[in-house]
C-alpha cells in the first residue's frame, strides 16, 4: 500500500501543530515546528486567511496525518462512522483510536505511530493469543493485546518500554506493565482523545 514518504515534519508545519510523527525528536528542541512555525514552501510565511472549505480540509488532513491513514481508507472510516449511532465525528475518532497500530503506540510499545505500524506489520503483537500483523485491525472491548514472547527479549522493545514507562495509557485500555498485557475495556470516548481536533469540521467537509 502506498505511504507518505516525504519529510514528515513538513506535515506538522502545514497543519500548524505537532503531529508527533518522529518519535522522541518531537519532544526536543530539534522539532521543526518549534524552529520554523509557519507552513513549508516558498510562500509559507505569506499565506492568506483560509476559506471555510480550506479550514475543513485542513482539519481532515490533520487527522489523517496524525493517525497515518491515506485518503481512501480515511474516507472508509468516515462512512463506517456515519452509519453508527451517535455523532459521526466522535465515532470517526473512536474508530481511528482503535486501530491496532495506534493502540500499541498508546501502550508505549513504539515512539511514533509510524514505528508502531512497522512493528505490527512485522508480527510482534498478539490479539486474543493470535498473531495480528494488520495495522488497521480494529480492537474491540474485551480483546487482549500482548507482545509476542519472542519479542519481549529484544533490546529495542526493552529500550522503548523503559523510555515510555511514565506514559499513561488511555482509560479504555487496562494495562499490566509487568506482564505487558493490555485489555480493551471500552470503546474510546471523545474525552479520551487529547489531540486538538475539531471533528465536526471533518464531518462538514465530507457532507458537501
Ligand atoms: Fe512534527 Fe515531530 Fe517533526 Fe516536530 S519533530 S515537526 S512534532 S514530526
Amino acid at each position: 500500500m502506498a505511504r507518505y514518504t516525504d519529510a514528515v515534519c513538513r506535515l506538522c508545519r502545514r497543519e500548524g501543530q505537532k503531529l508527533f510523527l518522529k518519535g522522541d525528536r518531537c519532544y526536543t528542541d530539534k522539532c521543526a515546528i518549534d524552529r520554523r512555525p509557519y507552513p513549508p514552501g516558498q510562500h509559507g510565511q505569506g499565506r492568506a486567511k483560509a476559506s471555510e472549505y480550506g479550514t475543513q480540509l485542513r482539519e481532515k488532513q490533520k487527522a489523517k496525518r496524525y493517525y497515518g491513514v491515506l485518503e481512501s481508507q480515511f474516507r472508509g472510516y468516515f462512512e463506517m462512522a456515519r452509519k453508527r449511532k451517535g455523532k459521526a465525528g466522535e465515532n470517526l475518532l473512536s474508530l481511528l483510536e482503535t486501530r491496532l497500530d495506534n493502540t500499541v503506540y498508546r501502550l508505549g510499545f513504539a515512539m511514533s505511530r509510524a514505528e508502531a505500524r512497522q512493528l505490527v506489520l512485522h508480527g510482534h503483537f498478539l490479539v486474543n493469543g493470535r498473531k495480528v500483523n494488520i495495522p488497521s485491525f480494529l480492537v474491540k472491548p474485551g480483546m487482549i493485546i500482548t507482545l509476542r514472547d519472542k519479542s519481549k527479549s529484544l533490546d529495542k522493545f526493552k529500550a522503548v518500554i523503559e523510555a515510555n514507562a511514565s506514559r499513561t495509557p488511555p482509560k479504555w485500555l487496562e494495562y499490566d506493565r509487568n506482564a505487558l498485557v493490555a485489555k480493551v475495556t471500552a470503546a474510546p470516548m471523545r474525552d479520551d482523545i487529547d489531540f486538538p481536533i475539531e471533528e465536526q469540521l471533518i464531518v462538514e467537509h465530507y457532507s458537501k
